[in-house]
């Protein structure tokens, strides 16, 4: 059951008098109830971007989201307080995301103030409780954020998100800014109240290795677009699009035999600018495998294997054909 469609959406950003940053360009990714949804690329490729989007925090410049089949566009009155209740986010940085003049307790009960959910005794029961869902206790309730450590802080804004009972929440980059010591714990917390709760995650990640372990399916994006996405045990066993097997090379595994037997993928140069993103394929001036079609068309965005999504020439049969022709000239 699909919770959020998301189609053809681009975001792009005005700068100065005649550039535009083309921040996300052109995605579309459906979420399904009940899951988690990964999404990865370096900073800048506009993952944030789309996450911001989806929540309404910007306006899309064009295309469409719809959330439980309803375009988010045009809410308005009960409707968006609605939606503005059943999705939440989670920040990167739990150090300023939390308002350091609150208490723990103000800051959990923002979301029950805002929509009038709890007053009194019930509030403050409701913060106890919350507290104790995310591994803290009452006693915290009555202190202010520096008092807490980095996980501590993300426990906080895990609280602050569920107290208004949402159905998806959006995590931009939750455990980036953690020790790996403590990664871990914050994940194992989501997988958690994921399972108790039902909940749907977008979860934002710069990198591959934490985002399998909590992902059911994982988005690749590259400078605006995304360029492949599939289930995590399939994304990792057979990535399609060389941006991911760039990215899949540089995830340490564990076993130090195949880490030696393995090959890192250097790519070249630095990600170009979304102002001038390079014709055809934004990738191709980083492509190991680049032919001469990838400047000249954008590559489709296909599901070449069921559920297995890429943008890339390198699987479309018609591509393919015309780069022969061309070399056959
Ligand atoms: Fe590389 Fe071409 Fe595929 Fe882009 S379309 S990823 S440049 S092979
Ligand atoms: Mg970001």
């Amino acid at each position: 059951e699909k919770i959020l469609e998301v189609n053809h959406v681009k975001k792009h950003f005005k700068m100065g008098r005649n550039q535009v940053v083309k921040a996300v360009d052109n995605i579309s990714f459906d979420v399904y109830k009940g899951e988690t949804l990964g999404l990865v690329g370096e900073s800048g490729c506009g993952k944030s971007t789309i996450g911001r989007t989806i929540i309404r925090l910007y306006d899309t410049t064009d295309g469409e989201i719809r959330f439980k089949g309803e375009s988010t566009r045009n809410l308005k009155g009960k409707d968006l307080k609605k939606f503005n209740r059943e999705m939440q986010m989670i920040f990167q940085d739990p150090y300023a995301s939390l308002n350091p003049r609150m208490t723990v307790a103000d800051i959990i009960a923002e979301g029950l103030d805002i929509h009038g959910l709890a007053q009194g005794e019930e509030r403050r029961q409701k913060v106890t409780e919350l507290l104790k869902t995310v591994g803290l206790n009452e006693e915290h309730a009555d202190r202010f954020p520096h008092e807490f450590s980095g996980g501590q802080r993300q426990r906080i804004g895990i609280a602050r998100a569920l107290a208004v009972d949402p159905e998806f929440i959006i995590a931009d980059e939750p455990i980036s800014a953690l020790d790996v010591s403590i990664q871990a714990q914050v994940v194992n917390l989501m997988k958690k109240l994921q399972r108790e709760k039902g909940l749907t995650y977008l979860f934002i990640a710069h990198d591959l290795s934490m985002v399998k372990y909590i992902s059911d399916r994982i988005g690749v994006m590259y400078l605006g677009n995304l360029v492949e996405l599939a289930d995590s045990q399939e994304l990792y066993d057979h990535p399609l699009h060389p941006y991911t097997e760039a990215l899949l090379s540089a995830v340490p595994i564990p076993d130090p035999d195949v880490e030696k037997e393995r090959e890192r993928i250097i790519l070249k140069g630095d990600v170009p600018s979304p102002i001038n993103p390079p014709s055809g394929c934004r990738f191709r001036t980083r492509c190991p495998k680049v032919m001469d079609i990838c400047a000249k068309e954008t590559p489709k965005w296909q599901e070449v294997k069921p559920m297995h999504w890429v943008a890339c020439h390198l699987y479309q049969e018609e591509s393919l054909k015309k780069e022969e022709g061309n070399k056959n000239k």
